[in-house]
């Protein structure tokens, strides 16, 4: 595995792969890799004969107070986690390399970003899709890969890949979790253990709406009720948002006729956590 610090050492893979004709995947992370990220890489990895991840704390798409100092940092282990999945480069890029002095571009994909998360991370997903942006520039890949874990981005990169007319297919792969439900996060370790038993409220409440769609019920406002109510059950959970909304547009929908998202977060002390399903009208005939 080549391990390319800055642009100037990626540079020289491409033209290589190019002359022998190979696509390129990239898989953008965070790092504090665990089996959620791995799952892309995998996929990656029968989508493109190269594959590249990128680990890389991004502090654009951190809010002032939000936890961009004490966001996990375990580049060794996570350079030997890529190492035996087989993954051709990682780019681990430092913060100046990425945002040099006088930095003032941003791409920001009006309206979408301001919904769902974006209202208690008003900056996020404009930071998201820089970061994005410029990765896809440095790296030029064919494929791109995001986790489903992380709807709402998703939803904005295919939407700024489809306004800038980017040359690149974005492929979604499910949410990974762990036996009891939990989506895997990298902010999962900063669960106490009582927090981390409390944090399966959120599959738990996903799993109820999915349980009263099949039955029938298919008004939003009467699903949201209830996941409010299974939330309040919880004392170490505070709901920060639950909406069902279009899967294109992201505006909050009130009955659900095609697949719908169901989008959840929450503070389990004070660790914030996100997770989704897409919701479908059962029918019974
Ligand atoms: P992060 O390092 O948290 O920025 O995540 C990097 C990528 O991994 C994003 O596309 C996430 O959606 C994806 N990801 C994170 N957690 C999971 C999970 N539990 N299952 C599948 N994909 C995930």
């Amino acid at each position: 595995m080549q391990i390319a610090r800055t642009i100037a050492d990626f540079k020289p893979m491409r033209p290589q792969w190019q002359s022998e004709g190979s696509g390129v995947a990239l898989v953008p992370t965070m790092g504090a890799l665990h089996e959620g990220h791995m799952s892309l890489i995998k996929r990656a990895r029968g989508l493109a004969p190269r594959v590249v991840v990128s680990i890389f704390v991004n502090p654009t798409q951190f809010g002032p107070h939000e936890d961009f100092e004490n966001y996990p940092r375990l580049l060794e282990r996570d350079l030997e986690m890529l190492e035996e999945v087989g993954v051709d480069a990682a780019f681990i890029p430092e913060v100046a390399e990425m945002y040099p002095p006088g930095f003032k571009t941003f791409v920001t994909v009006e309206e979408l970003g301001s919904r769902l998360c974006g209202v208690s991370r008003p900056t996020h997903f404009r930071g998201v899709t820089t970061v994005v942006l410029k990765l896809f520039n440095i790296i030029q890949p064919h494929i791109a890969v995001f986790g489903q874990k992380d709807a709402q981005q998703t939803v904005i990169i295919h939407r700024m890949v489809r306004d800038l007319g980017l040359d690149v297919d974005i492929v979604v792969c499910p949410i990974v979790r762990e036996p009891d439900g939990l989506a895997l996060s990298s902010r999962n370790r900063y669960l106490t253990s009582q927090e981390r038993q409390a944090a399966t409220i959120l599959s738990r409440c996903l799993d109820l709406a999915e349980q009263t769609v099949k039955y029938g019920e298919n008004r939003a406002a009467v699903l949201l009720d209830e996941i409010r109510r299974k939330m309040a059950s919880e004392p170490r959970v505070r709901l920060d948002y639950a909406e069902i909304v279009d899967c294109e547009d992201l505006s909050p929908i009130e009955t659900i006729e095609g697949p719908a998202l169901l989008a959840l977060a929450v503070f389990v002390g004070k660790t914030r956590l996100i997770d989704n399903t897409y919701l479908r009208r059962f029918s019974h005939t």
